[in-house]
């Protein structure tokens, strides 16, 4: 796991810092919290907000894999960084965390992204998490609760009860904060899964909250099917997903290459020539023609498909936070976003 040359803390490769892991918990038969060292100089560029998520380059049976995993710590209030990685079935860099990372290894890791995090209002907040979507809800969680006033629900779904991570800790905050904190417990084997009208139930009358979401795809959409029954206004949710969209690449339709625009794209040690379809991304590019690059959110935020531009000029659509000023400075882009002008040349992080 650990990756050779340089000290902790020193950038590895391009967006990635090496990072000590302080200790690993088992906080289930099937998830494990890694708790990361962040070396005194790295303290500014790895400050974070509740909510937000890290960025985790591992290799797996030699293929390089790039995933985001949310911060269940809360900061200035637990005492470093942690991550809870669950593990997906046949998924390979869950079960990898979950078999391989030790105490004292260290992890290739980026600096903490995202946008789900606690909006300043003085509001009731309730939080819906599934699964392994109680990271991020529960560094929200210990935050409202220290630093503001707010009452807060949390609807908390488990396939049993095996499963519920941070249980002793939730139940912890529920003895210290009885007064402000509610929450509820839904097993899926015993109460059957969560659906829009146990939602409508759980939130009853109490639609002037803000409403904080995550968890798989199905569970997300029953609670945001319940809050439309109830006319809560888009503006009071916030949904983190930790699941890719659809394949774009198996979407994609005939190409029009004739404006001429080409990539030259290096990847795993293998360059690869391609030519780009009118307003298609190097991301979408690279994957139509069958290459593996690294992505995730595939929305600007999550910066797992960065590359850097070696030649040429790549436009970016937008960015939603998943790079910086920095990195756009040394020449880094989001693939994801990326119109090559004319030939380019870019690279995917070694
Ligand atoms: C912003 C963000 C934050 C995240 N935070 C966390 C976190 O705190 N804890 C955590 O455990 N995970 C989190 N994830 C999910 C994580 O990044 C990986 O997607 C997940 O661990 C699966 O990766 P894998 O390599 O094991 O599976 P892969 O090998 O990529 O996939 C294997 C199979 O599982 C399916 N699959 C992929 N992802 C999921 C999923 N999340 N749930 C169910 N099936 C899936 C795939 O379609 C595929 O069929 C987060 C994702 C994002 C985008």
């Amino acid at each position: 796991m650990s990756v050779d040359g340089a000290a902790p803390g020193v950038e590895a490769s391009g967006p990635y810092y090496r990072l000590r892991v302080a200790r690993v918990i088992e906080e289930t038969h099937d998830s494990k919290s890694i708790v990361l060292d962040v070396p005194s100089e790295l303290t500014d560029r790895f400050s974070y907000h509740a909510g937000q998520f890290l960025t985790f380059r591992v290799e797996v049976d030699g293929h390089r894999l790039v995933r985001c995993y949310s911060l269940a710590s809360a900061p200035g209030l637990d005492p470093a960084h942690k991550v809870t990685v669950k593990r997906v079935v046949d998924g390979r860099a869950s079960n990898w965390m979950n078999d391989q990372v030790r105490e004292g290894g260290e992890l290739e890791v980026m600096p903490p992204n995202g946008h789900f995090c606690l909006r300043d209002r003085a509001t009731p907040i309730v939080l819906f998490g599934g699964g392994s979507g109680i990271t991020p809800v529960i560094s929200i969680l210990k935050t409202a609760l220290e630093k503001t006033s707010r009452p807060i629900k949390l609807v908390y779904a488990n396939r049993d009860d095996r499963s519920i991570i941070f249980k002793d800790e939730l139940s912890a905050l529920l003895a210290k904060y009885p007064e402000r904190l509610e929450i509820v417990h839904r097993l899926d084997d015993v109460h059957g899964f969560v659906d829009a009208a146990r939602v409508v139930a759980e939130v009853g009358s109490g639609t002037d909250a803000d409403f904080y979401i995550c968890g798989p795809g199905p569970f997300m959409d029953v609670v945001e099917a319940g809050l439309a029954t109830l006319g809560v206004a888009g503006d009071q949710i916030f949904i983190e997903r930790f699941e890719s969209h659809e394949s774009s690449a198996e979407e994609a339709g005939p190409v029009d290459t004739s404006a001429g625009n080409r990539v030259t794209i290096s990847l795993d040690g293998k360059q690869t020539e391609i030519e780009l379809g009118e307003g298609e991304t190097i991301l979408a590019a690279a994957r139509r023609v069958g290459l593996e690059p690294p992505f995730a959110c595939e929305e600007a935020y999550c910066g797992c498909c960065m590359a850097k531009v070696v030649e040429g000029d790549v436009e970016m659509l937008m960015n939603d936070g998943g790079i910086d000023q920095r990195q756009i400075d040394q020449g880094w882009v989001l693939t994801c976003q990326g119109i090559a002008k004319g030939k380019v040349s870019i690279e995917y992080p070694d």
